[in-house]
């Protein structure tokens, strides 16, 4: 389990996440949801470990997360980070190598596990095709998922995933969530995912965590944390909430023109 205990994290002066709690279970796909600005990267890459914790702790089944060496994290923890150039010099062969760099030694080669670790999340992304290919000549949709196996083939229990499916169509936004959703019942993986679309969290995620300014403001199943009460106190929009046909999650449906707004109505 990580467990997430009165983290405090600020940029200088301007506190970004203050006295959050939170646990996440192998298995699990815990969606973080919250404005822009809330503190949902600030959280992912505390986790990371990419910047520093003033206050709080972070533990893997009670190692405590925050004073363990670069290697060590990297070995608990796996990030697919929001979308970044990758640099167009490398096949998508040798990005995902790069996820067993906290396997190797200072310069050293590739091992038998390395190779293997890497062509297992090749193939479990499905870019074995695409393996020389190099990253300036992929897809909006082939990049995320290189960055995916590239986490997987860290071979975390611990996966972390910053708006992974911004930039991608419908079908690839699905195909991506899908795939995380297999990844983390197969492979038992706990998983952190930050993502804007709430209907998604209600369908693929088994809690959404909702951050505002920087606080933990609601925590529970999509069907407890999805309200159009919290939402409206959130987001500052007016929804109404009505069961999926199919699989009877919640859907969130914006209002038209509710009263209040400041939408032209003449
Ligand atoms: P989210 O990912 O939910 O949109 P962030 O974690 O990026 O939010 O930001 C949380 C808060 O921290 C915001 O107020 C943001 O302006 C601030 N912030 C983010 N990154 C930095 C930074 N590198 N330096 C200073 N402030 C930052
Ligand atoms: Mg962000």
């Amino acid at each position: 389990m990580l467990t997430i205990r009165n983290l405090t994290v600020s940029y200088k002066t301007r506190l970004a996440l203050e006295g959050l709690d939170l646990e996440i279970k192998p298995g699990e796909i815990m969606g973080l949801i919250g404005p822009n600005g809330a503190g949902k990267s600030t959280l992912i890459r505390a986790i990371s470990g990419v910047i520093p914790v003033q206050e709080g702790e972070i533990r893997w089944l009670g190692k405590d997360l925050i004073r363990l060496g670069a290697r060590a994290r990297a070995r608990l923890v796996a990030v697919v980070p929001q979308a970044e150039h990758q640099g167009g010099a490398f096949s998508v062969q040798q990005t995902i190598l790069l996820g067993r760099t906290a396997y190797m030694s200072w310069l050293g080669h590739p091992s038998k596990a390395d190779q293997t670790a890497a062509s297992q999340a090749m193939e479990r992304t499905g870019l074995q095709s695409l393996a020389e290919r190099h990253n300036a000549e992929l897809s909006g949709g082939e990049q995320q998922r290189v960055l995916l196996a590239r986490a997987l083939a860290q071979q975390t229990p611990v996966l972390l995933l910053d708006e992974p499916t911004n930039h991608l169509d419908l079908q690839h936004q699905l195909s991506f969530l899908r795939l995380v959703r297999e990844l983390a019942d197969e492979q038992n993986l706990a998983v952190l995912m930050a993502i804007h679309d709430l209907n998604q969290v209600a369908q693929y995620a088994d809690r959404a965590a909702l951050l505002d300014q920087g606080r933990l403001v609601n925590l529970g199943t999509p069907g407890e944390v999805l309200t159009p009460e919290t939402i409206q106190a959130v987001y500052h929009v007016s929804v109404q909430r009505y069961p999926h046909p199919q699989s009877g999650v919640p859907l969130i449906l914006p209002e038209i023109n509710p009263p209040g707004s400041n939408e032209h109505s003449k």
